[in-house]
């Protein structure tokens, strides 16, 4: 009797660790502890971003993207999804309808405030999976900036992995120039096909042009419009070429590459205890908080010699600028 009901309890036990939802908003309060653990404390933060993608695909595609990304990637390696996050750097597509482009400082301050804020529930690790073309460069500098001051959290960029098996297999599928697909071409309706067909539109894949137009040539030189000066239809590939098959392998290959990165950021002590051995030597506050302690002690010293205080209010002052 007593076997069985251990065994039941072990049962009911792996249970509840397999129903552990991953989704913090799908988590219950009481069961938070046990996500921090068996997460290894680790958050992963989908940034995916609302945009035309094309005359044929959803809005929503690149947080599609990343929010399926993580949900197949925790089944195998599990840890806390933070809810929809769309926010981001969406400037060159606000001449078209659904764009949702916030001020700059507003886009930074909301990530930076996000990740303190889902440290301060306990997360140790932050894992930023990004599904948007336009992110990389704001995402990479604030990953940077996390060395600006001490912080109890890491934040980890995820990029997924292509081994050579994997680039041969999508050259074997692709049907369309891999230099001019880039938005809403042919990789990337793929993956909606496999991932959400109902919202792909594929017989308006063709009412609009996705050819890079070249309205701009300036050599080496880098300008804010020159996305818009290629692709004024925010459309570069060709999305009528997309199969669901394509898309699957696609799909498989990041959902693989993440689920190993979540194991090797789980298993990472090395990044926090060298943030924290870096901070150590860093010359910020402390350095002048010392300071001004001696500050301090000097200007009292001259008070003593001045006869300003006497030798017993010296060292009361001495001891208490000491403390502080
Ligand atoms: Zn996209």
């Amino acid at each position: 009797m007593i076997k069985r009901l251990c065994l039941l309890l072990l049962i009911a036990n792996y249970c509840t660790a397999q129903n552990l939802p991953s989704r913090w908003d799908e988590l219950v309060a009481s069961d938070w502890s046990k996500a921090l653990q068996q997460s290894d404390s680790t958050c992963i933060l989908p940034i995916g971003i609302l945009e035309k993608h094309g005359p044929h695909a959803p809005i929503g595609s690149d947080l599609i993207h990343v929010r399926e990304w993580a949900a197949r990637a925790t089944k195998k390696e599990y840890a806390v999804v933070f809810p929809d996050y769309f926010y981001g750097q969406i400037n060159e597509a606000r001449h078209q309808p659904g764009t949702f482009s916030l001020p700059p400082t507003v886009v930074w301050d909301l990530l930076d405030a996000t990740c303190t804020e889902i440290a301060r529930n306990g997360f140790k690790k932050i894992v930023i999976i990004n599904g948007h073309g336009g992110n990389p460069n704001l995402l990479q500098y604030f990953v940077q900036t996390q060395l600006d001051k001490k912080r109890d959290y890491a934040v980890y960029f995820f990029t997924p992995g292509r081994d050579s098996a994997y680039n041969s297999k999508v050259t074997g599928l692709r049907k369309s120039d891999p230099a001019s697909d880039q938005h809403a071409g042919e990789n990337e309706t793929s993956t909606l096909l496999y991932l959400r067909p109902e919202l792909v539109k594929m017989d308006s894949a063709k009412i609009e042009s996705g050819n890079n137009l070249k309205r701009l040539s300036i050599p080496n030189v880098y300008t804010a419009i020159w996305w818009y000066a290629n692709y004024p239809n925010h459309y570069a590939g060709e999305g009528d070429k997309a199969t669901a098959g394509f898309g699957k392998v696609i799909t498989d290959n990041t959902v693989e590459s993440l689920a190993k990165a979540l194991k090797a950021i789980k298993a990472d002590n090395k990044t926090l205890q060298l943030q924290n051995e870096f901070f150590d030597r860093v010359l910020g506050d402390e350095h002048q908080h010392n300071s001004s302690i001696a500050d301090n002690l000097a200007r009292l010293r001259a008070m003593l010699d001045s006869g300003e205080l006497t030798k017993e209010e010296y060292n009361a002052a001495k001891r208490k600028a000491l403390k502080e």
